[in-house]
Protein backbone atom coordinates (compact mmCIF):
# COMPACT_ATOMS: atom_id res chain seq x y z
CA UNK A 1 0.00 0.00 0.00
CA UNK A 2 1.19 3.47 -0.74
CA UNK A 3 2.19 5.98 2.07
CA UNK A 4 -0.54 8.21 0.27
CA UNK A 5 -3.76 5.77 1.12
CA UNK A 6 -3.31 4.70 4.58
CA UNK A 7 -6.45 5.25 6.18
CA UNK A 8 -4.94 8.39 8.78
CA UNK A 9 -8.15 8.99 10.62
CA UNK A 10 -8.24 5.68 12.11
CA UNK A 11 -4.37 5.33 12.28
CA UNK A 12 -4.28 8.84 14.42
CA UNK A 13 -0.90 9.90 14.54
CA UNK A 14 1.19 10.87 17.66
CA UNK A 15 2.48 14.35 16.63
CA UNK A 16 4.37 16.80 18.54
CA UNK A 17 4.98 20.49 17.29
CA UNK A 18 8.48 22.19 18.29
CA UNK A 19 8.16 25.60 17.77
CA UNK A 20 8.83 29.17 19.32
CA UNK A 21 5.38 30.56 19.05
CA UNK A 22 1.62 29.23 19.34
CA UNK A 23 -1.47 31.14 20.15
CA UNK A 24 -2.70 32.31 22.25
CA UNK A 25 0.67 32.17 24.45
CA UNK A 26 2.94 33.48 22.06
CA UNK A 27 3.27 35.17 18.82
CA UNK A 28 4.90 37.65 16.51
CA UNK A 29 3.48 36.94 13.09
CA UNK A 30 1.50 34.21 11.29
CA UNK A 31 3.58 31.25 12.92
CA UNK A 32 2.10 31.18 15.91
CA UNK A 33 -1.52 31.53 14.48
CA UNK A 34 -0.86 28.86 12.43
CA UNK A 35 0.45 26.24 14.67
CA UNK A 36 -2.62 27.18 17.24
CA UNK A 37 -4.91 26.03 13.67
CA UNK A 38 -3.59 23.24 12.67
CA UNK A 39 -2.82 21.47 15.62
CA UNK A 40 -6.59 22.14 16.89
CA UNK A 41 -7.59 20.51 13.18
CA UNK A 42 -5.50 17.47 13.88
CA UNK A 43 -6.88 16.66 16.78
CA UNK A 44 -10.43 17.85 15.83
CA UNK A 45 -9.40 14.91 12.89
CA UNK A 46 -8.32 12.58 15.30
CA UNK A 47 -4.44 12.62 16.04
CA UNK A 48 -2.50 13.26 18.91
CA UNK A 49 -1.33 16.17 18.95
CA UNK A 50 1.13 17.96 21.16
CA UNK A 51 3.26 21.31 21.22
CA UNK A 52 6.33 22.23 23.05
CA UNK A 53 8.03 25.69 23.38
CA UNK A 54 9.82 28.23 25.48
CA UNK A 55 8.23 29.28 28.90
CA UNK A 56 8.68 32.78 28.17
CA UNK A 57 8.58 35.68 30.31
CA UNK A 58 5.04 36.91 29.06
CA UNK A 59 3.45 33.19 29.68
CA UNK A 60 2.15 33.62 32.85
CA UNK A 61 2.95 30.93 35.40
CA UNK A 62 -0.09 31.02 37.55
CA UNK A 63 -1.92 30.06 34.49
CA UNK A 64 -0.41 26.81 33.88
CA UNK A 65 -0.12 23.80 35.38
CA UNK A 66 3.94 22.02 36.90
CA UNK A 67 4.10 18.91 35.97
CA UNK A 68 6.84 15.80 36.45
CA UNK A 69 10.23 16.80 37.49
CA UNK A 70 12.53 18.97 35.69
CA UNK A 71 14.37 17.70 32.65
CA UNK A 72 18.34 17.40 32.19
CA UNK A 73 19.12 18.60 28.47
CA UNK A 74 22.13 18.56 26.97
CA UNK A 75 23.53 22.00 26.36
CA UNK A 76 27.26 23.26 25.50
CA UNK A 77 29.52 21.12 27.53
CA UNK A 78 27.57 20.31 29.95
CA UNK A 79 23.38 20.27 30.62
CA UNK A 80 21.00 22.76 31.79
CA UNK A 81 17.76 22.26 33.89
CA UNK A 82 14.28 23.23 32.96
CA UNK A 83 10.89 22.70 34.30
CA UNK A 84 8.12 21.83 32.27
CA UNK A 85 4.83 23.46 32.74
CA UNK A 86 1.48 22.77 30.85
CA UNK A 87 -1.43 23.96 29.57
CA UNK A 88 -4.22 23.68 26.36
CA UNK A 89 -4.82 25.01 23.32
CA UNK A 90 -8.32 26.41 23.61
CA UNK A 91 -10.99 24.51 22.73
CA UNK A 92 -8.49 21.41 21.46
CA UNK A 93 -7.35 18.99 22.79
CA UNK A 94 -3.89 19.89 22.69
CA UNK A 95 -1.50 19.89 25.68
CA UNK A 96 1.12 22.29 24.96
CA UNK A 97 3.71 22.10 26.91
CA UNK A 98 6.30 25.06 28.10
CA UNK A 99 10.06 24.90 29.20
CA UNK A 100 11.32 26.97 31.80
CA UNK A 101 14.35 28.20 32.54
CA UNK A 102 14.88 31.40 34.16
CA UNK A 103 18.49 32.70 32.72
CA UNK A 104 17.70 31.98 28.84
CA UNK A 105 13.97 32.93 29.03
CA UNK A 106 12.61 34.69 31.56
CA UNK A 107 13.61 38.15 29.86
CA UNK A 108 10.88 40.45 27.62
CA UNK A 109 10.54 39.39 23.79
CA UNK A 110 10.53 36.19 21.86
CA UNK A 111 13.65 36.73 19.41
CA UNK A 112 14.63 39.87 21.02
CA UNK A 113 13.19 43.63 22.16
CA UNK A 114 13.42 47.09 20.32
CA UNK A 115 16.90 47.56 21.67
CA UNK A 116 18.28 43.75 20.94
CA UNK A 117 16.16 43.18 18.04
CA UNK A 118 18.23 39.54 17.83
CA UNK A 119 19.17 38.16 21.61
CA UNK A 120 23.04 37.45 21.11
CA UNK A 121 22.42 33.72 23.18
CA UNK A 122 19.34 33.06 20.75
CA UNK A 123 21.16 30.11 19.54
CA UNK A 124 21.68 28.45 22.71
CA UNK A 125 17.50 29.31 23.89
CA UNK A 126 16.34 27.53 20.78
CA UNK A 127 18.84 24.78 21.45
CA UNK A 128 17.43 24.26 24.65
CA UNK A 129 14.00 24.21 22.91
CA UNK A 130 15.12 21.94 20.34
CA UNK A 131 17.31 19.16 22.31
CA UNK A 132 14.74 19.96 25.53
CA UNK A 133 11.92 18.38 23.08
CA UNK A 134 12.99 15.09 23.10
CA UNK A 135 14.18 14.75 26.77
CA UNK A 136 10.19 16.30 27.28
CA UNK A 137 9.49 13.11 24.98
CA UNK A 138 11.30 10.70 27.31
CA UNK A 139 9.62 12.18 30.79
CA UNK A 140 6.44 12.14 29.35
CA UNK A 141 7.08 8.20 28.43
CA UNK A 142 5.55 9.19 24.66
CA UNK A 143 7.23 9.24 21.55
CA UNK A 144 6.17 10.79 18.87
CA UNK A 145 5.43 9.20 14.93
CA UNK A 146 6.45 12.57 13.47
CA UNK A 147 8.45 15.33 15.36
CA UNK A 148 6.83 18.55 12.79
CA UNK A 149 9.48 22.04 13.53
CA UNK A 150 8.53 25.31 12.39
CA UNK A 151 11.37 27.84 10.92
CA UNK A 152 14.80 28.24 12.05
CA UNK A 153 14.36 27.85 16.05
CA UNK A 154 13.42 24.37 15.80
CA UNK A 155 15.14 23.23 12.57
CA UNK A 156 17.97 21.37 14.85
CA UNK A 157 15.55 18.85 15.36
CA UNK A 158 16.03 16.99 12.56
CA UNK A 159 19.38 16.57 12.46
CA UNK A 160 19.30 15.32 16.19
CA UNK A 161 16.61 12.47 14.80
CA UNK A 162 19.81 11.49 12.63
CA UNK A 163 22.64 11.97 14.54
CA UNK A 164 21.52 11.42 18.14
CA UNK A 165 18.39 9.26 18.03
CA UNK A 166 19.28 6.83 15.07
CA UNK A 167 18.35 3.98 17.52
CA UNK A 168 15.70 4.12 20.89
CA UNK A 169 12.24 5.27 20.88
CA UNK A 170 12.50 7.44 18.49
CA UNK A 171 14.13 5.21 15.47
CA UNK A 172 10.99 5.43 13.56
CA UNK A 173 10.03 9.26 14.83
CA UNK A 174 10.09 11.14 10.84
CA UNK A 175 10.66 15.10 10.81
CA UNK A 176 8.54 17.41 9.03
CA UNK A 177 10.27 21.24 8.83
CA UNK A 178 7.83 24.13 7.60
CA UNK A 179 9.54 27.22 6.06
CA UNK A 180 7.35 30.15 7.34
CA UNK A 181 9.51 32.41 5.83
CA UNK A 182 13.03 32.03 4.63
CA UNK A 183 14.38 35.53 5.59
CA UNK A 184 15.14 34.18 8.81
CA UNK A 185 17.63 31.08 8.81
CA UNK A 186 19.28 31.43 12.19
CA UNK A 187 23.04 32.40 11.56
CA UNK A 188 25.66 32.46 14.65
CA UNK A 189 28.70 32.74 14.85
CA UNK A 190 30.78 29.01 14.18
CA UNK A 191 31.89 28.93 17.90
CA UNK A 192 28.12 29.03 18.93
CA UNK A 193 27.89 25.19 17.66
CA UNK A 194 29.33 23.66 21.03
CA UNK A 195 26.07 24.55 22.22
CA UNK A 196 23.95 22.01 20.28
CA UNK A 197 26.41 19.18 21.82
CA UNK A 198 26.88 17.36 18.54
CA UNK A 199 29.64 15.28 16.98
CA UNK A 200 31.91 18.33 15.78
CA UNK A 201 32.03 16.69 11.76
CA UNK A 202 28.39 17.34 11.43
CA UNK A 203 29.28 21.66 11.18
CA UNK A 204 30.36 20.60 7.75
CA UNK A 205 28.76 16.89 6.98
CA UNK A 206 25.29 18.01 8.56
CA UNK A 207 25.15 21.33 6.78
CA UNK A 208 25.53 24.07 9.20
CA UNK A 209 28.55 25.42 7.57
CA UNK A 210 27.95 28.75 5.47
CA UNK A 211 30.20 31.81 4.83
CA UNK A 212 28.85 33.82 7.47
CA UNK A 213 28.91 30.63 10.26
CA UNK A 214 26.33 28.44 11.47
CA UNK A 215 23.18 28.13 9.27
CA UNK A 216 20.96 26.47 11.30
CA UNK A 217 17.57 26.05 8.21
CA UNK A 218 20.28 25.14 6.50
CA UNK A 219 20.91 21.88 8.49
CA UNK A 220 17.19 21.51 8.97
CA UNK A 221 16.77 21.54 5.24
CA UNK A 222 18.93 18.94 4.48
CA UNK A 223 17.95 16.77 7.37
CA UNK A 224 14.27 17.03 7.50
CA UNK A 225 12.37 13.65 5.94
CA UNK A 226 9.82 16.11 4.30
CA UNK A 227 9.62 20.20 3.56
CA UNK A 228 6.54 22.05 3.90
CA UNK A 229 6.35 25.87 2.90
CA UNK A 230 2.66 27.65 3.45
CA UNK A 231 1.90 28.16 0.25
CA UNK A 232 2.34 26.34 -3.12
CA UNK A 233 3.72 28.85 -5.03
CA UNK A 234 6.06 29.84 -2.35
CA UNK A 235 7.48 26.52 -2.38
CA UNK A 236 8.07 26.96 -5.82
CA UNK A 237 9.94 30.63 -5.56
CA UNK A 238 12.59 29.88 -2.93
CA UNK A 239 13.85 27.17 -5.10
CA UNK A 240 14.94 30.41 -7.33
CA UNK A 241 17.73 32.49 -6.52
CA UNK A 242 15.84 35.55 -6.74
CA UNK A 243 13.76 34.13 -3.88
CA UNK A 244 15.65 31.75 -2.60
CA UNK A 245 17.78 33.75 0.09
CA UNK A 246 21.02 31.70 -0.49
CA UNK A 247 19.23 28.51 -0.31
CA UNK A 248 17.99 27.82 -3.43
CA UNK A 249 20.37 25.33 -4.55
CA UNK A 250 20.03 23.17 -1.79
CA UNK A 251 15.87 23.63 -1.88
CA UNK A 252 16.28 22.71 -5.82
CA UNK A 253 18.13 19.74 -4.26
CA UNK A 254 15.28 18.46 -1.97
CA UNK A 255 12.52 19.41 -4.69
CA UNK A 256 11.27 15.58 -4.42
CA UNK A 257 10.20 16.45 -1.02
CA UNK A 258 9.20 19.91 -0.63
CA UNK A 259 5.46 20.75 -0.57
CA UNK A 260 3.29 24.12 -0.46
CA UNK A 261 0.01 23.52 1.77
CA UNK A 262 -1.88 26.52 1.62
CA UNK A 263 -2.73 28.16 5.06
CA UNK A 264 -6.10 27.57 6.00
CA UNK A 265 -8.02 30.84 7.52
CA UNK A 266 -10.03 31.47 10.96
CA UNK A 267 -13.53 31.95 9.78
CA UNK A 268 -14.61 32.38 13.23
CA UNK A 269 -13.11 35.59 13.89
CA UNK A 270 -13.35 36.89 10.64
CA UNK A 271 -16.66 36.87 9.92
CA UNK A 272 -18.83 39.99 8.45
CA UNK A 273 -21.95 37.97 9.33
CA UNK A 274 -21.63 38.50 12.86
CA UNK A 275 -18.28 40.43 13.59
CA UNK A 276 -18.77 42.45 16.84
CA UNK A 277 -15.92 45.38 15.38
CA UNK A 278 -17.71 46.60 12.23
CA UNK A 279 -20.15 48.81 12.28
CA UNK A 280 -23.01 46.72 10.35
CA UNK A 281 -22.56 43.49 9.55
CA UNK A 282 -23.68 41.88 6.05
CA UNK A 283 -23.28 38.58 3.29
CA UNK A 284 -22.59 38.09 -0.19
CA UNK A 285 -26.31 37.75 -0.37
CA UNK A 286 -26.85 41.27 1.27
CA UNK A 287 -24.17 43.15 0.61
CA UNK A 288 -25.94 46.45 2.16
CA UNK A 289 -24.35 46.53 5.24
CA UNK A 290 -20.74 47.54 3.56
CA UNK A 291 -22.18 50.90 3.19
CA UNK A 292 -22.14 51.57 7.29
CA UNK A 293 -19.22 50.01 7.66
CA UNK A 294 -17.53 52.47 4.77
CA UNK A 295 -19.14 55.82 6.33
CA UNK A 296 -17.85 54.71 10.06
CA UNK A 297 -14.02 53.82 8.73
CA UNK A 298 -14.03 57.37 6.55
CA UNK A 299 -15.03 59.16 9.74
CA UNK A 300 -12.59 56.90 12.40
CA UNK A 301 -9.60 58.08 9.70
CA UNK A 302 -10.48 61.38 8.63
CA UNK A 303 -12.18 60.99 5.78
CA UNK A 304 -14.55 62.67 4.14
CA UNK A 305 -17.76 60.98 4.23
CA UNK A 306 -18.51 59.86 0.80
CA UNK A 307 -20.12 56.58 -0.68
CA UNK A 308 -19.26 57.46 -3.99
CA UNK A 309 -15.30 57.47 -4.11
CA UNK A 310 -13.54 54.29 -3.73
CA UNK A 311 -11.33 53.55 -0.38
CA UNK A 312 -8.12 51.10 -1.27
CA UNK A 313 -6.34 49.98 2.30
CA UNK A 314 -3.67 48.94 3.69
CA UNK A 315 -3.04 47.06 7.49
CA UNK A 316 0.48 45.74 7.63
CA UNK A 317 3.76 45.57 9.21
CA UNK A 318 5.80 48.35 7.54
CA UNK A 319 8.68 46.93 5.80
CA UNK A 320 9.94 46.02 2.81
CA UNK A 321 8.94 42.70 2.33
CA UNK A 322 5.58 44.08 1.82
CA UNK A 323 6.39 46.70 -0.83
CA UNK A 324 6.72 49.76 1.28
CA UNK A 325 9.62 50.55 -0.63
CA UNK A 326 8.01 50.93 -3.97
CA UNK A 327 5.14 52.72 -2.35
CA UNK A 328 7.37 55.14 -0.06
CA UNK A 329 10.58 55.22 -0.20
CA UNK A 330 12.49 57.77 0.56
CA UNK A 331 13.90 57.88 -3.31
CA UNK A 332 10.69 56.99 -4.78
CA UNK A 333 7.57 55.41 -4.28
CA UNK A 334 4.17 55.94 -6.31
CA UNK A 335 1.92 56.27 -3.02
CA UNK A 336 2.11 60.40 -3.63
CA UNK A 337 1.27 59.89 -7.62
CA UNK A 338 -1.70 57.35 -6.65
CA UNK A 339 -3.57 59.64 -4.27
CA UNK A 340 -2.58 62.93 -5.86
CA UNK A 341 -3.76 61.79 -9.61
CA UNK A 342 -6.41 59.27 -8.73
CA UNK A 343 -10.09 60.15 -7.78
CA UNK A 344 -10.15 57.62 -4.34
CA UNK A 345 -9.17 57.57 -0.57
CA UNK A 346 -6.49 55.66 0.99
CA UNK A 347 -6.43 54.41 4.27
CA UNK A 348 -3.09 53.03 6.43
CA UNK A 349 -2.57 51.22 9.23
CA UNK A 350 0.37 49.53 10.68
CA UNK A 351 3.69 50.15 12.34
CA UNK A 352 7.34 48.77 11.66
CA UNK A 353 10.32 50.30 10.38
CA UNK A 354 10.85 53.72 11.70
CA UNK A 355 11.88 55.11 8.24
CA UNK A 356 8.14 53.79 6.59
CA UNK A 357 6.68 55.62 9.50
CA UNK A 358 7.89 58.68 8.98
CA UNK A 359 7.47 58.76 5.17
CA UNK A 360 3.93 57.64 6.00
CA UNK A 361 3.64 60.67 8.27
CA UNK A 362 5.07 63.15 6.02
CA UNK A 363 3.05 61.94 2.80
CA UNK A 364 -0.34 62.16 5.08
CA UNK A 365 0.24 65.79 5.59
CA UNK A 366 0.61 66.51 2.69
CA UNK A 367 -2.32 64.23 0.97
CA UNK A 368 -5.99 65.64 1.87
CA UNK A 369 -7.28 61.88 0.80
CA UNK A 370 -4.63 59.72 2.75
CA UNK A 371 -5.06 58.77 6.53
CA UNK A 372 -2.61 57.10 8.22
CA UNK A 373 -2.50 55.16 11.74
CA UNK A 374 0.86 54.01 12.94
CA UNK A 375 -0.73 51.84 15.56
CA UNK A 376 -1.46 48.41 16.56
CA UNK A 377 -5.46 47.89 16.59
CA UNK A 378 -7.15 44.93 15.85
CA UNK A 379 -10.68 46.43 15.90
CA UNK A 380 -9.68 49.20 13.12
CA UNK A 381 -8.66 46.23 10.99
CA UNK A 382 -11.28 44.43 11.11
CA UNK A 383 -13.37 47.97 10.43
CA UNK A 384 -10.93 48.40 7.70
CA UNK A 385 -11.52 45.49 6.06
CA UNK A 386 -15.29 45.66 6.07
CA UNK A 387 -15.14 49.68 5.28
CA UNK A 388 -12.85 49.96 2.11
CA UNK A 389 -13.50 48.62 -1.55
CA UNK A 390 -10.10 47.74 -2.23
CA UNK A 391 -7.04 46.25 0.01
CA UNK A 392 -3.65 46.55 -1.29
CA UNK A 393 -0.71 44.07 -0.92
CA UNK A 394 2.63 44.79 -3.59
CA UNK A 395 4.78 42.34 -1.20
CA UNK A 396 8.12 41.56 -2.37
CA UNK A 397 7.49 37.82 -1.69
CA UNK A 398 4.58 36.38 0.78
CA UNK A 399 4.80 32.75 1.94
CA UNK A 400 1.71 32.93 2.90
CA UNK A 401 -0.57 36.06 3.77
CA UNK A 402 -3.42 36.43 5.22
CA UNK A 403 -4.86 39.52 5.03
CA UNK A 404 -6.05 39.39 1.18
CA UNK A 405 -7.78 35.93 2.68
CA UNK A 406 -9.58 38.31 5.28
CA UNK A 407 -10.15 41.16 2.27
CA UNK A 408 -11.69 38.28 0.23
CA UNK A 409 -13.99 37.13 3.12
CA UNK A 410 -15.37 40.55 3.21
CA UNK A 411 -15.72 41.93 -0.38
CA UNK A 412 -13.10 43.87 -0.48
CA UNK A 413 -11.34 43.62 -2.93
CA UNK A 414 -7.61 42.66 -3.10
CA UNK A 415 -4.91 43.92 -5.43
CA UNK A 416 -1.63 41.82 -5.25
CA UNK A 417 1.46 40.97 -6.79
CA UNK A 418 1.33 37.85 -8.22
CA UNK A 419 3.75 35.75 -5.95
CA UNK A 420 3.88 33.25 -2.99
CA UNK A 421 0.47 33.02 -1.23
CA UNK A 422 -0.97 36.08 -2.77
CA UNK A 423 -1.12 33.99 -5.91
CA UNK A 424 -2.34 30.94 -4.57
CA UNK A 425 -5.38 33.03 -3.29
CA UNK A 426 -6.78 35.39 -5.76
CA UNK A 427 -7.79 35.47 -9.16
CA UNK A 428 -7.47 38.50 -11.68
CA UNK A 429 -10.10 40.42 -12.78
CA UNK A 430 -11.06 39.34 -16.57
CA UNK A 431 -13.23 42.69 -18.20
CA UNK A 432 -14.49 40.76 -20.94
CA UNK A 433 -16.21 38.25 -18.59
CA UNK A 434 -16.34 40.19 -15.41
CA UNK A 435 -14.22 36.78 -13.56
CA UNK A 436 -11.85 36.72 -10.84
CA UNK A 437 -11.80 38.14 -7.67
CA UNK A 438 -9.38 41.21 -7.77
CA UNK A 439 -6.49 42.78 -9.26
CA UNK A 440 -3.40 40.92 -10.09
CA UNK A 441 0.19 42.37 -11.08
CA UNK A 442 3.58 40.82 -11.56
CA UNK A 443 6.61 43.78 -11.98
CA UNK A 444 7.51 44.78 -8.61
CA UNK A 445 7.77 48.50 -9.50
CA UNK A 446 5.76 51.79 -8.48
CA UNK A 447 4.62 52.09 -11.98
CA UNK A 448 2.78 48.17 -11.87
CA UNK A 449 1.43 49.04 -8.12
CA UNK A 450 -0.29 52.72 -9.47
CA UNK A 451 -1.14 50.99 -12.70
CA UNK A 452 -3.14 48.42 -11.21
CA UNK A 453 -4.77 50.41 -8.96
CA UNK A 454 -5.69 52.67 -11.69
CA UNK A 455 -7.09 49.95 -13.19
CA UNK A 456 -9.38 49.28 -9.86
CA UNK A 457 -10.43 52.87 -9.92
CA UNK A 458 -11.22 52.69 -13.68
CA UNK A 459 -13.40 49.81 -12.75
CA UNK A 460 -14.99 51.39 -10.25
CA UNK A 461 -16.51 54.37 -12.28
CA UNK A 462 -17.17 51.98 -14.97
CA UNK A 463 -17.88 48.59 -14.44
CA UNK A 464 -19.31 49.04 -11.19
CA UNK A 465 -21.25 46.01 -12.10
CA UNK A 466 -18.52 43.72 -12.25
CA UNK A 467 -17.25 45.13 -8.71
CA UNK A 468 -20.30 43.90 -6.85
CA UNK A 469 -20.07 40.47 -9.12
CA UNK A 470 -16.69 40.12 -8.10
CA UNK A 471 -17.76 40.77 -4.38
CA UNK A 472 -20.30 38.11 -3.91
CA UNK A 473 -17.61 35.91 -5.49
CA UNK A 474 -14.88 36.79 -3.11
CA UNK A 475 -16.85 36.68 -0.17
CA UNK A 476 -17.61 33.05 -0.83
CA UNK A 477 -14.22 31.52 -1.44
CA UNK A 478 -12.51 29.59 1.54
CA UNK A 479 -9.68 28.53 2.75
CA UNK A 480 -10.62 25.76 4.92
CA UNK A 481 -8.21 24.29 7.71
CA UNK A 482 -9.92 21.23 7.66
CA UNK A 483 -8.15 20.07 3.89
CA UNK A 484 -4.82 21.77 4.62
CA UNK A 485 -4.75 19.80 8.17
CA UNK A 486 -5.49 16.46 5.74
CA UNK A 487 -2.79 17.44 3.54
CA UNK A 488 -0.50 17.82 6.33
CA UNK A 489 -1.53 14.22 7.92
CA UNK A 490 -0.99 12.45 4.62
CA UNK A 491 2.53 14.49 4.40
CA UNK A 492 3.53 12.95 7.91
CA UNK A 493 2.44 9.90 6.63
CA UNK A 494 5.66 10.30 3.92
CA UNK A 495 8.08 11.56 6.56
CA UNK A 496 7.57 8.41 8.19
CA UNK A 497 8.20 6.07 5.49
CA UNK A 498 11.11 8.49 4.56
CA UNK A 499 12.46 7.86 8.15
CA UNK A 500 11.87 3.99 7.54
CA UNK A 501 13.38 4.03 4.52
CA UNK A 502 10.34 2.72 3.21
CA UNK A 503 10.56 5.43 0.18
CA UNK A 504 14.13 6.97 -0.30
CA UNK A 505 14.58 10.48 0.49
CA UNK A 506 16.10 12.98 -2.33
P1 LIG B 1 2.61 38.90 8.15
O1 LIG B 1 2.35 37.68 9.01
O2 LIG B 1 3.72 38.72 7.16
O3 LIG B 1 2.76 40.16 8.93
P2 LIG B 1 -0.07 38.46 7.14
O4 LIG B 1 -0.90 39.11 6.09
O5 LIG B 1 0.08 36.98 7.05
O6 LIG B 1 1.35 39.16 7.21
O7 LIG B 1 -0.72 38.75 8.56
C1 LIG B 1 -0.79 40.03 9.05
C2 LIG B 1 -1.81 40.03 10.16
O8 LIG B 1 -1.49 41.05 11.08
C3 LIG B 1 -3.21 40.30 9.67
O9 LIG B 1 -4.11 39.62 10.51
C4 LIG B 1 -3.36 41.82 9.88
O10 LIG B 1 -4.69 42.20 10.05
C5 LIG B 1 -2.57 42.00 11.14
N1 LIG B 1 -1.97 43.31 11.32
C6 LIG B 1 -0.82 43.77 10.77
N2 LIG B 1 -0.58 45.03 11.18
C7 LIG B 1 -1.60 45.38 11.96
C8 LIG B 1 -1.92 46.57 12.69
N3 LIG B 1 -1.14 47.63 12.67
N4 LIG B 1 -3.05 46.57 13.42
C9 LIG B 1 -3.85 45.48 13.46
N5 LIG B 1 -3.61 44.33 12.80
C10 LIG B 1 -2.50 44.28 12.07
Amino acid sequence: MRAKEVPLAESGLKILMVTSEVVPFAKTGGLGDMVAALASELARQGHDVRVVLPRYYSVEIARLQRIGSALSVPLGVEEEWCAVYQSRLPDADVPVYFLDHQVLYGRDGIYGTKTEPSFHDNLRRFALLSRGAFQLCRSLDWFPDVMHVHDWPAAVVPVCLYAREKDGPFAGTGSMLTIHNLGHQGVFPEDDFRHFQLPSELYATAGFESPDGINILQAGIQNADILTTVSPTYAEEIQTPALGCGLDELLRRREADLFGVLNGMDYETWNPETDLHIAANYSHEDLAGKAPNKAALQEAMGLEVDPTVPVFAMVSRLAEQKGFGELCGPTFGSLYSICSRLELQFVILGTGEAWCEEELQVLDSKLPNLSVALEFNDPLAHLIEAGADFFLMPSVYEPCGLSQMYSLRYGTLPIVRRTGGLADTVENYDQDTAEGTGFVFDQLNPRAIADTVGWAVWAWYNRSEDIVTMRRRAMQVRFPWEASARRYAELYQWAIDRRLGRTPRS
